[in-house]
């Protein structure tokens, strides 16, 4: 047991509408969407921020930022459109501490962010 949200997610202690996974990524619905889709990619292993990556995560960065991009082309917004966000850290407003790439689509997205 752990008391990451993220880490129960991945272990299935947590109900989640699982859009994709294999051996390194979990791609699941966020439970409050900003936008007509919301996923968050994630790690399966345990990191809390974007501060405690290193050069050994690179691939794993990788993946992440692939999986989103594969997960908005089978939903049809590759063309139209879509946003990846990581938040770190309170300026940010990060609230789960595990890092998380937000795919946001099917909507007009204003630019900057609030
Ligand atoms: P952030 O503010 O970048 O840390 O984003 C955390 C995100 O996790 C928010 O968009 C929340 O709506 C989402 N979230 C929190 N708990 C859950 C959960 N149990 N299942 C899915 N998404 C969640
Ligand atoms: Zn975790």
């Amino acid at each position: 047991m752990t008391d990451c949200l993220f880490c129960r997610v991945v272990a299935g202690e947590i109900p989640a509408t699982i859009v994709f996974q294999d051996d390194a990524v979990v791609a699941f619905k966020d439970i409050t969407p900003q936008a007509p889709m919301h996923v968050l990619v994630i790690p399966r292993r345990h990191i809390g921020t974007l501060n405690e990556l290193t050069t050994s995560d690179d691939a794993l960065v990788g993946r992440l930022v692939r999986t989103a991009a594969s997960i908005a082309d089978e939903h049809g917004h590759a063309a139209s459109g879509y946003r990846t966000v990581f938040n770190c850290n309170a300026d940010a407003g990060q609230t789960v501490f595990h890092i998380h790439l937000h795919l946001l689509a099917g909507r007009r997205l204003g630019w900057p962010p609030g």
